[in-house]
């Protein structure tokens, strides 16, 4: 008998995945996806270390899934991309066995129009399927105040309650590059969430629903760098999550889930640190590109002279190589790499075998 339903999780299946998560000391790799080949990859890992997983789309990922010709201009294309990657893990999470959050990542203010869009077309497909689309989206409004980060979080989750969808929003600034938001010269304080931060905007918005994650800044990285001045501090999960559970009165039950963004590059203690202190989600992009780009890389040094021409390799001036250049052939290994690396994050995050 499997823990979870096979499929994608949403409402109180998300909450008690959540909750699982905290009891049991694991997190869940968040892995960004821009094409069938990651949605795919990561959806075979998962199956693979029989866990659930988190499929999500950026707002860059979901324009490049519907086709990168296509005018974005008032975020249509990067909806569509979104949505359509969602009916494709719709289809094949049950295949895979695999219990699959869906969910897309940072979105700012700037961009939010994607966010309606998303919500419009899951308003109706909920009245028609009894279900959303998405398990949760993301909101990023950490470049407003606090005030009118939480108010119009605030908007917004009182809207997705009522379809089901969970809200993952962020305190404090990750740094580094991520998707063509580039925050590598921000204010260093802004890199470092206050706990009464926390507090402020977990007690507000937990009055309307309690699907709701955090990540709050920790001084955690977008992008991998050599070693430099921003330092990790997951000392702030634990002092915010303490804080919490004082003002609410309910020592040692981990109130807050928290979401660990820049994951890639960090060392297996402070993973484990973090998920003790209430990290129930890492987001992994960088070290998932890495991996699929080694395996597309690999192969064609392997397969070098088999594909610089479509006739004549070294086994003979005559021979086709059709087989070699087939895009099947070069997607596969990168996958294969992709898929690999995955398992390893699942052990870093003690996520195996957790549908079992
Ligand atoms: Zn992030």
């Amino acid at each position: 008998m499997s823990k979870f339903r096979s499929g994608v999780l949403y409402g109180q299946e998300l909450m008690d995945l959540y909750a699982d998560a905290k009891e049991n000391g694991y997190a869940l790799p968040g892995v960004n996806a821009v094409g069938t080949s990651s949605v795919n990859g990561i959806l075979e890992a998962a199956a693979k270390v029989q866990s659930p997983v988190i499929v999500q789309l950026s707002f860059g990922g979901g324009h490049f899934y519907a086709g990168k010709s296509l005018s974005n201009d008032n975020m249509q294309a990067a909806a569509a991309g979104c949505i359509s990657a969602a009916l494709h893990v719709h289809q094949v999470a049950e295949l895979y066995g695999v219990p699959v959050v869906l969910h897309t990542d940072h979105c700012s203010l700037e961009n939010i129009v994607w966010i309606d869009h998303l919500l419009d077309f899951q308003e109706d497909y909920y009245a028609k399927n009894g279900k959303p689309l998405f398990s949760s989206h993301m909101l990023d409004l950490s470049e407003e105040t606090l005030e009118e980060n939480v108010e119009i979080c605030e908007r917004y989750l009182t809207r997705m309650s009522k379809i089901e969808v969970g809200l993952e929003i962020e305190l404090g600034i990750t740094g580094g590059e991520e998707d063509g938001v580039d925050n590598s010269n921000v204010d260093i304080s802004k890199l470092y969430t206050h706990p009464t931060e926390v507090y402020y905007a977990y007690e507000k918005l937990s009055k309307i629903s309690k699907n709701l994650s955090i990540a709050a800044a920790f001084g955690n990285v977008h992008g991998v760098y050599r070693p430099g001045n921003v330092k990790l501090s997951v000392g702030i999960l634990e002092n915010s999550q303490h804080y919490v559970e004082e003002q609410i009165g309910a020592p040692g039950t981990k109130p807050v889930s928290f979401v660990f963004h820049g994951g890639s590059g960090s060392s297996p203690e402070d993973i484990a640190k973090s998920i003790d202190y209430g990290v129930i989600k890492m987001n992994l992009d960088t070290d998932m590109q890495w991996a699929f780009n080694c395996g597309v890389r690999d192969y064609y040094t392997k397969y070098k002279d088999y594909v610089a021409e479509q006739i004549g390799n070294p086994d003979g001036d005559d021979l086709p190589n059709k087989k070699y250049y087939d895009p099947r052939k070069v997607l596969r290994a990168g996958e294969e790499y992709f898929v690999k690396r995955l398992e390893r994050s699942f052990a870093d995050l003690n996520c195996i075998g957790r549908n079992k």
